[in-house]
């Protein structure tokens, strides 16, 4: 595809949206990124939905959506939105609708918006394998577009608005059989729903692309974006992004409870925001959704601060990477050591950076020794330490002795901004010298001299404002061609990262340099607590990890080295690097959960969090549930009052399990298929 997906690929900047009213609430245009979330209660209970909305009001939620399964939950809707009147509680309501189109012709009375899912709207999912001819094809499409039509000529008339919602893993079969469960296919099923809106001259539009792995609904988002930029530039020969093109409700579905919950998000979310695609975000957690709201309202602020800043004046006409519309890993070439490679196939390492020397080197060792023995996955793959004269040397020094005393093996990478410090280099296995205004080009090249002379690698940390980085790397590249050195990589130290690697990454490909690894570094200001932190850090990261940038991610500024490496090890699984724990597929709940959603995923977790690389769907409802859990191994699926269907893969295979015996039935099911291993 050759439309960019974004306005810049190489600055923060917003894409430039149309309003969408929702009620009261404007989405799109300058408006603030706007915050929602879903109701997890019955539908027909109207006291408890009412409740409920208050709760997330008052959390900071602006807009509230409610499942409408069916015509009862859909009219209920009306004592809903008249209890939240005499309430004096004024938030826009959304129906949700699945495989319903008559409640959403019912519903659209009642509410602001209807959210629809192009996959189930007019389509039962009955996972068909045919080949369709064109001609099948556009009876298919058409014979969708005559139920849905109806709903979209209401919406006009009663000046409502509509998202049409499309989720990986539930698209219509005719989708799924030519484009397979892809980000293109949800692409294609989305605009399929557009171009009725647009026959019948309906704007009043917003689009998600949604996923639980946060890879593809970056993907697919990206990929809408472009395909809307293209439709734009032809019908108007202008640039696709200067008309303001329809918003987006940005979310990552089923993604879980607690920290991976929050990573997964922060993933998705942040990635897409830093591109400036999004102007409504749902974050989908598995526990109450007011906890939903202060995770949204962190990414979102976060993100209309990087919007507002001074835009980059550097622009590259070379993209980042091959293929942003799909991921594969940078290829990059192998350094260091036999056993502590970094870059080529090895996989993306995890490290510390302490900064200065510690005070009391045994104390530092202990701790990291401590968490290794505690979280064996959790290894720690390198430390970092900076030093900054000769006196570091005796604290360098007693720093080994206690890691080896402990028995931790791991690589040295030393940051020095000085040259004084160069006969350290026989003391670390890196060398990481930040590339700024504190070293001149003579100083630099005597380092990568004595760097290629002790075959040590050495780290360039490109330390400036994003309009420097090519820069900076030109002086790198200079230093290390002069010297001869080949063992070197890279970093940024900038304040907006994922657009400053992004630029290294375009310029590395320009200069011949493309295979150089590159570190990722996440460095926890003082003042930022460690949820925050686990926020910023899967956004700074976790943006380039998605893009298959990065050999090693570096974390400092953490008080504990078990909560960094932690984080480190989350964020790569998130982005699907590595995996060192069970992924969790779980859905939010809502209006149809047929059973205690956040209890039930606590008590599976409980039996098999240990089942490390295992994916694990629970999910509320049978009706959503199968085509939602995505990629999951094994599936945990409410199917009626008090009883559950097993799956592995998407295929059920065991029907109606009492609940009481279901969680066992389930281990049973993991252990036939091999995948069980005892605890401990
Ligand atoms: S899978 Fe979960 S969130 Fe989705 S419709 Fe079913 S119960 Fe609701």
């Amino acid at each position: 595809m050759s439309e960019p997906f974004a306005p810049s690929l190489y600055t923060p900047q917003r894409r430039l949206t149309r309003v969408v009213q929702v009620g009261d609430v404007a989405v799109g245009g300058n408006n603030p990124i706007r915050v929602q979330s879903m109701t997890t209660t019955d539908t027909l209970d109207t006291a408890a939905c009412v409740e409920q909305v208050a709760e997330l009001v008052e959390a900071g939620c602006e807009i509230v959506r409610i499942t409408a399964p069916s015509l009862k939950e859909a009219e209920n809707l009306a004592n809903i939105g008249a209890e939240l009147k005499r309430r004096g509680l004024r938030v826009p309501l959304v129906a949700d609708i699945h495989f319903t189109p008559r409640a959403a012709l019912v519903a659209v009375e009642h509410v602001d918006k209807i959210r629809i899912n192009p996959g189930n709207f007019a389509d039962k999912k009955k996972f068909e394998i045919r080949e369709y001819d064109d001609l099948q094809y556009a009876e298919e499409v058409e014979r969708a577009a005559e139920r849905f039509r109806p709903l979209v000529r209401r919406c006009r008339e009663l000046g409502r608005s509509m998202r049409i919602g499309t989720n990986h893993g539930s698209l219509a079969d005719r989708i799924m059989n030519r484009y397979g469960d892809t980000p293109h296919g949800m692409v294609e099923s989305a605009l399929e729903f557009l171009d009725v809106c647009e026959d019948e001259g309906f704007h009043d539009v917003v689009f998600s692309m949604k996923a639980s792995n946060p890879r593809v609904a970056i993907q697919a988002y990206r990929m809408l974006a472009a395909r809307l930029a293209a439709r734009s530039r032809e019908s108007s020969g202008e640039n696709g992004f200067a008309a303001p093109g329809y918003p987006f409700h940005v979310g990552v579905t089923e993604a879980g409870d607690a920290e991976d919950g929050r990573v997964k998000s922060a993933i998705g979310i942040g990635a897409l925001l830093e591109d400036g695609l999004g102007d409504t975000i749902r974050v989908s957690l598995t526990e109450h959704p007011a906890r939903e709201i202060p995770v949204a309202i962190a990414l979102a602020r976060r993100c209309e601060a990087r919007w507002e800043q001074e835009p980059c004046r550097v622009d590259e006409a070379t993209l980042f990477v091959d293929d942003p519309y799909a991921t594969q890993r940078r290829h990059t070439r192998s350094l260091g050591a036999s056993d502590w490679k970094i870059g080529g196939s090895a996989p993306v390492r995890v490290e510390l950076d302490l900064g200065a020397l510690p005070a009391d080197p045994e104390a530092c060792a202990r701790e990291i020794a401590e968490a290794q023995r505690r979280f064996p996955l959790l290894v720690c793959e390198g430390l970092g330490v900076e030093a900054y004269d000769e006196s570091d040397r005796s604290s360098l020094q007693a720093l080994r002795g206690a890691l080896a005393s402990e028995g931790l093996r791991f690589p040295l990478a030393l940051r020095a901004e000085t040259r004084s410090v160069m006969d350290f280099l026989g003391m670390c296995e890196r060398f990481v010298v930040p590339v700024g205004r504190l070293i001149d080009d003579a100083g630099m090249l005597e380092i990568a001299r004595e760097a290629a002379a002790r075959s040590c690698p050495l780290e360039w940390e490109l330390r400036g404002d994003n309009d420097e980085i090519p820069s900076l790397l030109d002086r790198a590249l200079e230093a290390s061609s002069s010297a001869g050195l080949e063992d070197f990589l890279f970093s940024v130290d900038a304040l907006l990262p994922v657009h400053a690697v992004r630029l290294l990454c375009a310029r590395l490909r320009v200069r011949g340099a493309a295979d150089a690894p590159l570190v990722l570094r996440y460095r926890k200001p003082a003042a930022c607590s460690d949820p925050h932190a686990l926020l910023a850090a899967s956004v700074d990261l976790g943006a380039a990890l998605c893009d298959g940038i990065g050999d090693a991610v570096v974390l400092s500024g953490f008080e504990k080295a078990c909560v960094a490496l932690d984080l480190g090890y989350r964020i790569l699984q998130g982005a699907r690097l590595r995996s060192t724990r069970t992924e969790f597929i779980s859905c939010p709940s809502c209006g149809r959960t047929l059973f205690d959603l956040e209890e039930t995923t606590a008590r599976i977790k409980a039996r098999t969090d240990h089942l490390v690389g295992v994916k694990i769907a629970i999910m509320g409802c049978i009706v959503n549930g199968p085509g939602e859990m995505a990629d999951a191994d094994f599936g945990y699926v409410g199917s009626g009052p008090g009883s559950v269907n097993l799956f592995v893969g998407k295929e059920c295979v065991e029907r109606h399990v009492p609940a009481a015996e279901a969680d066992e039935r389930l281990i049973d099911v993991i252990r036939s298929h091999g995948a069980w291993q005892e605890p401990g």
